[in-house]
Parts: structure tokens; sequence; C-alpha cells
């Protein structure tokens, strides 16, 4: 099963791909994690990257589709968080897919309001080794899962986050109707506790 997860910026797109990978048993593809991890490094594109990223801008489409070419090679049963983030990646990837014999099954876009995002934002803290997202009011926590003090995403502010919203309805949003068009798209209701949002998903892709 290929699954493509749609949301704006902090929807909780990472969370939802972390339970439906514990539940499904499905390889979970995050062009954001990935390039977190290639930010790591010091070398000039890494460092490229990484600037790119803290403004909120996007990655060139060259990069994204080669890190993706890479990843589904090995897998036919993959969840896509953060891909394709705009039509130009949609339709490499349509192609990319057909060459391999692969499809999409399901888009599920995550529908929540901006308002409820920006609150969000300013108690965002992630694991900067295995990248679990938390929600808290004061730093110092540390991953259950890890026991690594959280940090905060570089571009997790009201101003860069106001940015990405931008880049978000310019050249991500028009990749709904595309894939309307195509008759893969789900819509879910994301305004919600965690579990509320992954039964509202559950109720599209079926429960195992
Ligand atoms: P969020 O969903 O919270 O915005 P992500 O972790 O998915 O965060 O992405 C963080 C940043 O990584 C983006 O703002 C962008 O700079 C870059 N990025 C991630 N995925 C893509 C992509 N498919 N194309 C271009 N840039 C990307």
């Amino acid at each position: 099963m290929n699954l493509i997860l749609i949301a704006p910026p902090a929807a909780g797109k990472g969370t939802q791909s972390e339970l439906i990978c514990n539940s499904y048993n499905i390889n979970h593809i995050s062009t954001g994690d990935l390039l977190r991890e290639i930010t790591k490094k010091n070398d000039e594109f890494s460092l490229s990257v990484k600037e790119k990223m803290e403004k909120g801008l996007l990655i060139s489409d060259d990069i994204i589709l080669k890190l993706i070419k890479d990843e589904i090679i090995n897998s036919n049963n993959n969840i896509f968080d953060g891909f394709p983030r705009n039509l130009e990646q949609a339709k490499a990837f349509d192609l990319m897919l057909k060459e391999i014999n692969q499809k999409i099954d399901y888009v599920i876009y995550m529908d929540i309001d901006k308002e409820i995002l920006e609150k969000r934002i300013s108690s965002r803290y992630v694991c900067p080794n295995c990248n679990s997202v938390y929600s808290f009011n004061e730093p110092d926590h540390e991953c259950s899962k890890c026991s690594v003090k959280l940090i905060k995403r570089k571009d997790d502010t009201l101003e860069v986050y106001e940015n990405r919203y931008k880049v978000y309805e310019e050249s991500t949003k028009p990749i709904i109707n595309y894939y309307k068009n195509q008759g893969v798209l789900y819509c879910v209701d994301a305004d919600g506790s965690k579990e509320e949002v992954f039964a509202n998903i559950k109720k599209v892709i079926g429960e195992i």
C-alpha cells in the first residue's frame, strides 16, 4: 500500500505517520526527517539545505525526487509524510511509480484551521534522535524513548511558520485537486487528539 498524507505544516503528519506505521507495519518516509539528517553534516550542500529549511522554503525538486527514488526502490508499502509538496513533485512521482509498477492507494488530506496550528507551534518539541514530536508548555523535557533532551526546531517560530504556511497555500494545496481528480483523495478532520485523528484515518484505510 502507498499512502500520502497531505496537511498544513505542524498539523500532525509525523505523529499520525508513527501511529499508522506501528499499526499497519508500513515504511515511514518523511522528506523532512531525511532532510534534517542531511543538515547534521557540515559540507556546503548540507549547509545550503539547512539555510532553506530554517527559512521555511522548499528544497529543490531534484534533491527531493532523488531521496524518494532511493527509498521506494526497496519497498512498495509506504507512508509518505511531507511529499509530494508541489504539483511538479506529484507528477514526477506518478511517473516514478509507474516505472516500477506501483500506484498510490490513498491520499489523506488532514483538514485543520491555521489558528489552531499557530497555537501548537510554540509548544512543539522534537527528539533530535528519533524525531518523535511532543507538546509541552515549558522546555527541559526528555524523549520517552531515547532519554535525550527534546529540542525546538529552528523553523518552529511564529515568523517562520507564516512563511511555511504561505508556501503550503501556494505550492502544496494545488495537489489536493490533482489527487481528487485521480479519485484517491480522502479528507479527514485533523482537529482533535492524536487518537481521534488516528481513528478518522482508520475509517478511510480500514482496520487490520
Ligand atoms: P512540516 O510538515 O511541519 O512543515 P516537515 O518536516 O515536513 O515539516 O518539513 C520541514 C522542511 O523541510 C520544509 O519546510 C521544507 O523546507 C523541507 N521539505 C520537506 N519536504 C519537502 C519536499 N517534499 N519538498 C521540498 N522541501 C521539503
